[in-house]
């Protein structure tokens, strides 16, 4: 996400994670029943109270009012939640796993040019860990920030039972024009790395799509615009990088290929650009103009909002005297209600990686509900919504028979106080318990 955020100095910090309880992964397919004194139906945005849940060989076999199982075999292990509420495991549809951080240029030059892909990949196993212990049990990871292929390996890793982790899907090493992308500024004579792969016309387009499918690539991402300028009357302007064309080559290619694409578009021309090439989510949106909105719900383009990230420097910076940002803020706050109110998907992703790792990413649902949203419609967006953009609806984003044994359990009540989704306490991925309090 280096395009969002080009100036300015933020501290990060949060305290790390406990990692005591991560391996208590012994219990691939062993029969588990949770006790949930309250279980979030996702679908209908309601709690229901006391409720069991039986997990066997990795997925949920049934879910039922109250805690007498004596239907099934006795499972191995019982695990209490009746003080906790259960919900599914939370999903963030935008994070990079290979980044830690880059809220100035300076970071995100340091991090190409002075770290191997070697010892980012090793710090990107931690992040994975991180995601999974904060309760995101799956994510979409959109793009290496020059890292190459290391996410395709992150994600194998945890597949393969090496690392603890969330499941992934995962974007390679995603596309922008030349001059577009850092890093950028150095000597002509100087050869720098960039954090993406640089594409022009639409055949180059068509190639990088092939060539990054067949490194394993699930996502094509594309950066459709750069260079923010807001303008007197409120609309935020850009400079597309893509001309319709090659983005038009790149979505074509890809949807060809049973892929779909995900598209950085902060403002008026590459959101249009986006939408008109029929691009599957808009990363961001800080404005889009109402026709855009229109067109996004009727072709039901998701869009994932990513608010923290932007507030958070937003703050920052206006504490040290740049209110532009501030004012940034504003216009994404009422594009954010408008695709509310005009029936547009959103997804929940928060550009973790674009702010440290040790920030937990959950801060976004406390920033919707600021912004409109119910917390039940909050939840929903990582969960159920998040599955379907991901086309993962049928094993992820709820707690239903048949479904994976993805569960996350939380002291208090998150569609009273949705803040309480910074603090999840016991995280299921699987059937295999990663966090235990
Ligand atoms: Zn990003």
């Amino acid at each position: 996400m280096r395009n969002v955020i080009g100036l300015g100095m933020v501290m990060l910090v949060v305290g790390g994670l406990g990692w005591a309880q991560a391996q208590n992964a012994s219990s691939q397919g062993k029969d588990v029943f949770l006790k949930c004194g309250r279980l979030i139906d996702v679908k209908a945005g309601t709690a229901r109270s006391n409720v069991g849940v039986m997990v066997q060989g990795g997925a949920i076999s049934f879910v039922q009012d109250g805690f007498d199982y004596s239907r099934a075999a006795k499972p191995a292990e019982e695990i209490d939640l009746t003080h906790e509420t259960c919900l599914p495991g939370l999903i963030d549809t935008h994070t990079h796993v290979l980044l830690q951080g880059d809220i100035t240029a300076a970071d995100y030059d340091e991090q190409l040019l002075k770290e191997s892909t070697e010892y980012r990949t090793i710090l990107a196993t931690v992040n994975a860990r991180r995601a999974l212990e904060y309760g995101f049990t799956t994510i979409r990871d959109l793009e290496t920030e020059g890292a190459g292929y290391a996410d395709v390996d992150v994600k194998k890793a945890i597949n393969d039972g090496v690392i603890p982790g969330p499941r992934m899907q995962v974007a390679t090493r995603a596309m922008d024009v030349t001059g577009a992308y850092p890093l950028l500024g150095y000597a002509p004579n100087v050869p720098v790395p960039h954090g993406v792969q640089v594409v022009d016309g639409a055949e180059g387009g068509r190639k990088a799509v092939r060539e990054q499918i067949m490194y394993g690539a699930d996502w094509i991402k594309v950066y459709s615009d750069r260079s923010y300028q807001l303008r007197d009357d409120g609309v935020l302007d850009d400079i597309p990088t893509f001309t319709l064309d090659e983005l038009k080559a790149i979505v074509d290619e890809a949807h060809r290929e049973r892929h779909k694409v995900a598209s950085h578009a902060m403002a008026l021309h590459g959101v249009h650009n986006s939408v008109e090439a029929g691009v599957d989510s808009v990363e961001h949106g800080n404005y889009i103009a109402e026709e855009d909105l229109k067109t996004m719900a009727a072709r039901g383009i998701y869009y994932v909002p990513t608010i923290f990230v932007g507030a958070y420097v937003a703050e920052g910076r206006a504490a040290e005297g740049a209110p532009v940002w501030v004012k940034m803020l504003a216009v994404h706050e009422d594009t954010f209600r408008r695709a509310m109110k005009d029936g547009v998907k959103i997804a929940f992703g928060t550009d973790a990686g674009g702010f440290a790792w040790t920030v937990n990413p959950a801060k976004e649902f406390a920033y919707m509900v600021k912004w409109g949203m119910t917390p039940a419609q909050a939840v929903r967006s990582a969960t159920m919504t998040a599955a379907e953009l991901l086309g993962w609806g049928d094993r992820v984003g709820s707690i239903e028979q048949g479904k994976q044994g993805d569960i996350v359990a939380v002291t208090g009540d998150p569609l009273a106080d949705v803040t309480v989704l910074e603090k999840v306490d016991f995280v299921m991925k699987g059937g295999v318990v990663y966090r235990k309090r």
